[in-house]
Parts: C-alpha cells; structure tokens; sequence
C-alpha cells in the first residue's frame, strides 16, 4: 500500500496479536532478533484499536513442560513458553489490560500449534463479533505470524499484515522475506502505521 493511502480501523475490524511474549525477545529462551522493536509499534495499534472499542486478541504459546516441539522431545525448537513460566508471559511493556482477549495455543504435549486459529476457538469468537478484517502483528513473521495470517485468510478473512510490527527468525536466511511474499501472494496487505489514519484525526 501506498503511504497515501489511510486505513481507519472500523467496525468489522479486530487486531491480533502474536506470541509478544518473553521468551520470543532477545534474551529469551528463543528470541527473535530486534523483536523487542515489536512492542512500542504494536502499542500504538493497540491504542488505536482501544480507543474505537474494537475486537483485541493476543496469541501466546502456552506449553507444557515436555512439549513435542522442544528438542529433547525430538522437537525443533529449545524449551519456550512454558505455561505459566516467566517466559510464556507477554512482553512486560506490551500495553495489554483486561479488554484483550488472550488466545493460548499448543497447550497439550502432543500438539503443535503455529497459528492462533489452530486448535483454538478464535475462528468463532470474531465471526460472533462480526469481524471481516483482521490487523495481525508480532512474532514470529516467518512462523506464527505467518501461520496466523494463512488460517486467517482460509477462514475468510481480510488481512492486514502490520509491516512494522512484525520481526522474523530467518533460520535460513530470507525466511522472513519469503514469508511476506507468501502471505501478499495469498492475499494479505501490507500496512504501517503510517498507513493508520489516527482515531483521533
Ligand atoms: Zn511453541
């Protein structure tokens, strides 16, 4: 999109927000390179969001201990986002309260779960509320962002990919680009803030 063009989040919309969580920052148990940038960005589509009423929902990895996606379980991935564990909180300066419905994902051992819609009820929660738009950001853009937007574009969604709130791992290098690149092919767009025509304009 063109930084012309102004988006006005509106009824019909919801913002997600992916797996800002503890352990996916530097430092944590499998941080995202600069994922901490994620934060104040998505702070501010959160004010926008809350300052119209709309829809607000954040995902987060909630494992068990002995997870099948950690390697000693033969998994890919180092011990994360244990439920309840320091690392498995969301980013202590992600501004969320009470308004914010939190989605846990891949909450049994023997599941795996990239995408919030998988194994949860989101899917049925924004058709309750009415919502043909999604603004999705955070972490990880080649992984759970990706995955998220993917679902979401099946179950019918529009899909607003937020460019400045999301930060990938690129095991392989590029992964984060080809990811954009799928998601854009299958449908999403890409905005920034930007792109945001202030609720207060
Ligand atoms: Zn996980």
């Amino acid at each position: 999109m063109s930084d012309t063009l102004k988006v006005k989040p509106g009824r019909g919309d919801a913002l997600i927000i992916v797996d800002v969580q503890n352990d996916f920052l530097p430092g944590g148990s499998l941080g995202v390179p600069d994922g901490d940038a994620v934060v104040p960005v998505m702070n501010r589509y959160l004010e926008e969001f809350r300052e119209t009423g709309l829809p607000i929902y954040a995902t987060r990895d909630w494992h068990p201990e002995g997870h099948c996606s950690f390697e000693a379980q033969g998994g890919p991935w180092p011990p994360h986002c244990v439920a309840e564990s320091k690392g498995a909180m969301f980013a202590r300066d992600l501004d969320l309260n009470e308004e914010v419905t939190i989605i846990s994902k891949a909450t049994t051992v023997e599941t795996d779960a990239y995408s919030g819609f998988e194994g949860t009820d989101l899917t049925d929660r924004l058709r309750k509320q009415n919502v043909k738009r999604i603004f999705v950001g955070g972490l990880a853009t080649d992984y759970c962002v990706l995955n998220t937007v993917k679902d979401g574009l099946k179950a019918g969604f529009q899909v607003l990919l937020l460019d400045d709130g999301i930060r990938g791992v690129d095991v392989n290098p590029g992964d984060s680009d080809k990811a954009k690149d799928e998601m854009h092919r299958l449908g999403a767009k890409s905005i920034t803030l930007e792109n945001l025509a202030s609720a207060h304009a």
